[in-house]
């Protein structure tokens, strides 16, 4: 079984697209992302335009689909969705370009991962909405431009700096996504237990939302989780009492923060003295690749002010020793 708090979609969240918002005013939370849209899609509609090609990055699970999904429905167009590692081949890129509508959303999940010879058939179609065929080889070559109907490319990464530069730059929108508030996910955890038919105080929601480490993918599965407990233990309603109770057994700790965010903050405290200390030293340590404890664990420890990243490395915050319950060592250096 794969971690509770894990933020990547996990292979068995197939239930969670059900929990997806269709309209923007349904999206709880992103407000700027939201109001901005907003303005972009109706003037889009407004002169017939195909949307501006839009980059929206953030760690996993934060709605960066939902989002995508979204302002298709909103510009009332179809929506293809694909990722990065589907891609293969220069052709499957084509594939899927001339197949798509005027004005269709196309998204791209984990965008930074296309390779090369994949992202230089993109930049023609992102740019002049054309298709760029090399017949045969060598000196006979012949080059052929295809045009395509104006579409919108939905990106999706977890860094936007791990982009090259080129493919970058030929996104007009550019948005971060931010972790949501414990008041923004106990919504979002309240709209999901009425979509699952589930019995749910306000304290519970809260709990759980407390919990969630800004994710509304983690926010959704705890719920789930926690039910069984509710089920099995109490009257089936999910009470703030029986949220904690379900959540420790699951080892999520009363800030959300699991086994491995712990070993993380231990190796540092521990084994470092605090830090600095690199971060690939850190996913030796705890057996995690790198662009995981970057792009998955940092994120999260960084926003609550647990760890800090400087040019020499990571460092424990003295928040970090306190809810670790480790006397602060006033000789490390922050
Ligand atoms: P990402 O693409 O960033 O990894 P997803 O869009 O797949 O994240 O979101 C994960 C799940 O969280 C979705 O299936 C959806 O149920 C829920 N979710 C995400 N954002 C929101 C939101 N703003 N409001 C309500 N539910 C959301």
């Amino acid at each position: 079984e794969g971690r509770i708090v894990a933020r990547e979609d996990s292979g068995h969240d197939g239930w969670q697209h059900s929990l997806r918002p269709k309209a923007l005013s349904d999206y709880i939370g992103q407000h700027t992302l939201r109001q901005n849209l907003s303005v972009y899609i109706q003037a889009a509609k407004k002169r017939k335009e195909a949307l501006d090609h839009v980059l929206l990055y953030g760690p996993p699970g934060l709605g960066k689909t939902t989002m995508a999904n979204i302002i298709a429905n909103e510009l009332g167009v179809n929506f293809r969705i694909t990722s990065g590692p589907a891609i293969e081949r220069p052709g499957d890129l084509a594939a899927l370009l001339t197949n798509l509508e005027e004005h269709d959303v196309l998204f791209i999940d984990e965008i930074h991962r296309l390779n090369r010879s994949v992202e230089e058939i993109l930049y023609p179609a992102m740019e002049d909405f054309a298709l760029d065929i090399v017949m045969g080889k060598g000196p006979g070559a012949r080059s052929y431009r295809l045009d395509l109907p104006p579409f919108t490319l939905v990106g999706a990464t977890t860094r936007a700096g791990a982009l090259a530069a080129p493919l970058r730059d030929r996104f007009g929108i550019v948005f971060r996504m931010q972790f949501y508030t414990p008041e923004e996910l106990t919504l979002i955890i309240k709209r999901a237990a009425s979509i699952l038919n589930i019995d749910i105080a306000d304290e519970g929601a809260r709990e759980i939302a407390r919990r969630s480490r800004g994710t509304p993918r983690i926010a959704n599965r705890l719920l789930k989780r926690v039910r069984d407990f509710a089920q099995v233990m109490g009257s089936g309603i999910i009470t703030n009492e029986i949220a904690a109770h379900a959540l420790a057994q699951l080892h999520v700790d009363g800030i959300g923060l699991d086994a491995i965010d712990r070993e993380v903050l231990k190796t540092i405290i521990y084994k470092f003295n605090g830090g600095p200390v690199g971060v690939d030293t850190i996913a030796a340590a705890v057996s995690e690749e790198r662009a995981t404890i970057e792009d998955v664990y940092e994120p999260y420890l960084m926003q609550i002010g647990f760890l800090s990243r400087t040019p020499r490395g990571r460092v424990a915050t003295r928040a970090a020793y306190d809810h670790l319950g480790v006397p602060w060592n006033q000789n490390s250096s922050e």
